[in-house]
């Protein structure tokens, strides 16, 4: 009986994401998830085995499955993955698929290391070889000396006793050349932390709940520096005793070299790292090591969701609310969608680690749905920082109208004379920006939405990012007639100059997109601080991803408000991660940190639920406006952005798309709490327009109205314009 292949082509046009079939010639050995070559049109191409039946369902001739690739080929596991995504996401089965596969893999970019090694081949006569040598031939000596206690590398032996001493063993017959494969091995970093302690009470009882597996999901809310890194760490270890694999996701490639380390220190060569800023050879090594088997531990940013792991038995995501673990370039998807389909697939748990844990996965353990492990206090009882949140209006009524408070610099200098460090942390998500009056604090809003107006260089205007109605922008202030306005964003290399003016002797390092570019850039910087005391890191978003710092007493947070104005439901639930992870950085070892908050807002409920570090009592506020509001998790938000490089073609799109979508108002009637069409905040990204429909609905009704969107995209889709439906998003920008 003839067999047929279920192929998709891996060429990334959308035109041809659809399946083909192929006859598989008989002894061809092709299998379901196999890497294929087929014909395609005139070319050969690689394909991926999606399934395989009985009989074909067209009746035209097929052409023939060529032949079958070695390696890179998808697992069972991820085949059903990659239909999960293409229908939750709508994205191409290509895009889904070139997940589950390294690029070195897939292009033939990268081959194994092939090392030349050296041994004795134990051949009779040695010994008495050795003595008969003349003294001058010290050099064969210590070539056989060496080998004996273990093989090496042949290019070690001849730099060290030279090359004839070598050549001329080798052809006595003593030693043997043969070859080896080396691994290109990641960056560890050296941790504090490498010696197995006892676990406190409150991880032990997590540990104990993870392992026996009483519920699908964790959410393990642990405050900074309560160490839920130990509670993943012996959770592992339990998982491996079982015979079972596990990955560890980080927010950012920056802290896989100290988690790498920890990880290695604990379980060997059983461990691997996958990341997008590994070189090439590096990431076809450690992805060749999880696909043998050989490796059975992965640590890594979100990609790493994607490993070939088989048999997983725990999967764990650190600072599980950070934004990194969306991805928002095309293939969009959210890992921790992809985690618990892997987890629910292997039957294992899911860990959501974080001290600030999103508003939606929080609400999870309210419900019920997911089961909540408090660890709420610091493994070294070093008591939380104590939080001073500064009214930066009063500091202009005093005539100090610089970025730094006064109470803030006095901080600096008191650690400074203690030999201490500070972190200046400037709270930047790139671009936004709006104005302020420096007088009273004002700031311009939206007079439909309350949304505060983002200033645009491009027209000199300002704009809700909302509902995109346009402002002039302002000359003076329309509360107290003052003219000194300002831009709410500081740069991080001003507030270097400016602290280097006011501290010429102490060393001022600077961490941003910027700096830490290059291979193991962020390890460069972060290293230098560490060295250093006294010192004053000034940095973005970056320093509060979960780095362990032992000497700093002082973090002034230099503009606290930039994140809650951003124009989105999602600008407090921001603004208490991003302030709470920063502080956390701030005495974690012997207690006595100090955090500066400079506000021009200092009664927003944000801020007392930041001072008094009570996440809990946040989200409950937070959770009441959500649900009057009808913002998620009570309701959803479906962002389509169209994009073109002509500004008509995309406009014209959108108003089709639009239209198209109207009706739905007609049939979900009052599930629909939104349905709108704009100019994206971004108007020109990257020399493309961008348009947007936005659409909230209720939850109940989220599987019906997708497969509509879905389905009108996917008709208005031709290739020519781009169209991104986005679930949730978390930015609207
Ligand atoms: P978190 O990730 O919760 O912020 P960490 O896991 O970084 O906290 O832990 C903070 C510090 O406490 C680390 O230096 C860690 O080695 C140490 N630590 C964790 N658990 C224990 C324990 N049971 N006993 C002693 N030290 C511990
Ligand atoms: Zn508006
Ligand atoms: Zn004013």
């Amino acid at each position: 009986m003839t067999m047929i292949a279920e192929v998709i082509v891996d060429v990334a046009n959308s035109a041809v994401d659809k399946v083909f079939e192929y006859i598989i010639p008989e002894n061809l050995g092709v299998f379901e998830g196999a890497r294929v070559l087929v014909p395609f049109g005139p070319r050969k191409i690689l394909g991926y085995v999606l399934s395989i039946k009985n009989s074909p369902s067209t009746h035209h001739a097929l052409k023939e499955v060529l032949a079958i690739k070695e390696g890179g080929s998808i697992l069972p596991e991820m085949l059903e993955l990659c239909a999960f995504m293409v229908e939750e996401y709508n994205i191409k089965w290509v895009d889904a698929l070139r997940l589950c596969i390294s690029r070195e893999v897939r292009n033939e970019t990268a081959k194994e290391k092939h090392i030349l090694m050296c041994k004795l081949t134990g051949a009779e006569g040695l010994e008495e070889y050795i003595t008969s040598l003349p003294s001058k031939s010290q050099k064969q000596k210590d070539v056989i000396n060496s080998l004996k206690l273990a093989s090496q590398k042949k290019v070690e032996l001849e730099k060290n006793f030279g090359t004839s001493a070598v050549s001329t063993l080798v052809k006595k017959g003593f030693v043997e050349v043969f070859e080896e494969t080396e691994r290109r091995k990641p960056l560890a970093l050296k941790t504090n932390q490498q010696k197995k302690v006892a676990l406190n009470p409150d991880q032990a009882f997590a540990v104990e709940n993870i392992t026996k597996f009483l519920r699908q999901t964790y959410v393990l809310f642990g405050v900074t520096g309560s160490g839920k890194t130990e509670v993943y760490l012996n959770s592992i270890e339990k998982a491996l005793e079982r015979g079972k694999t596990a990955i560890l996701l980080v927010p950012e490639i920056g802290l896989t070299p100290q988690v790498f380390a920890l990880l290695e220190s604990r379980f060997g060569q059983k461990v691997a790292v996958l990341h997008s800023g590994l070189s090439v050879g590096e990431r076809f090594d450690e992805w060749k090591r999880i696909e043998n088997g050989e490796a059975r531990v992965v640590v890594g940013a979100r990609s790493a969701i994607f490993a070939p792991l088989k048999n997983v038995g725990l999967i764990l995501i650190d600072e599980q609310h950070e934004n990194s673990y969306n991805s928002e370039t095309n293939p969009r998807y959210r890992t921790e969608d992809i985690a618990l389909f892997r987890a629910k697939y292997n039957n294992c748990p899911l860990v959501l680690g974080s001290a600030t844990p999103s508003i939606e996965t929080f609400e999870k353990t309210v419900s019920g749905e997911y089961m909540l492990l408090r660890m709420p206090n610091r493994v070294h009882e070093a008591p939380l920082p104590e939080t001073t949140i500064v009214d930066m209006r009063n500091e202009i009524a005093r005539g100090n109208d610089s970025i730094f408070s006064m109470p803030l610099l006095s901080a600096i200098s008191e650690a400074i004379k203690s030999n201490k460090q500070t972190i200046l942390f400037i709270n930047r998500r790139g671009y936004t920006s709006f104005l302020r009056c420096m007088e009273c604090g004002y700031i311009p809003k939206c007079t439909d939405c309350d949304a505060p107006l983002v200033y645009h260089k491009e027209g000199d205007v300002l704009k809700c990012h909302f509902c995109g109605k346009k402002y002039r922008t302002l000359t003076a202030c329309p509360n107290c007639k003052s003219v000194h306005i300002r831009q709410g964003a500081i740069g991080t290399q001003k507030v270097v100059d400016e602290i280097k003016k006011l501290f010429p002797s102490v060393p001022v390092f600077r961490m941003d997109n910027d700096t830490t570019s290059g291979k193991n850039g962020h390890q460069k910087v972060l290293e230098a601080f560490k060295a250093e005391s006294p010192a004053i890191l000034v940095g973005t978003q970056m320093l509060a991803k979960g780095h362990d710092f032992d000497n700093v007493e002082v973090v002034g947070v230099l503009d606290a408000d930039q994140t809650l104005y951003q124009t989105d439901y999602k600008s407090a639930e921001r603004t208490f991660q991003l302030i709470t992870q920063v502080s956390g950085r701030a005495g974690r070892k012997s207690g006595g940190g100090k955090v500066f908050l400079q506000t021009f807002n200092p009664k927003h409920f944000v801020y007392r639920f930041v001072a008094n570090k009570n996440y809990e009592a946040f989200f409950d506020q937070e959770i009441s406006v959500r649900e009057t509001t009808n913002f998620p998790p009570y309701a959803v938000i479906v962002r389509l952005l169209i994009s073109h490089e002509k500004e008509e073609v995309a406009y014209q799109k959108t108003k089709n798309i639009f239209e198209a979508l109207k009706p739905l108002k007609e049939e979900f009637g009052e599930n629909i709490v939104f349905l709108n069409a704009m100019a994206s905040p971004f108007t020109r990204l990257k020399n493309k327009y961008r348009f947007q429909v936005l659409i909230r609905f209720t939850k109940q009704i989220k599987d019906d109205i997708m497969k509509k969107i879905y389905q009108t995209v996917n008709i208005h889709q031709d290739g020519k314009c781009q169209i991104f439906v986005e679930i949730n998003p978390s930015s609207l920008a």
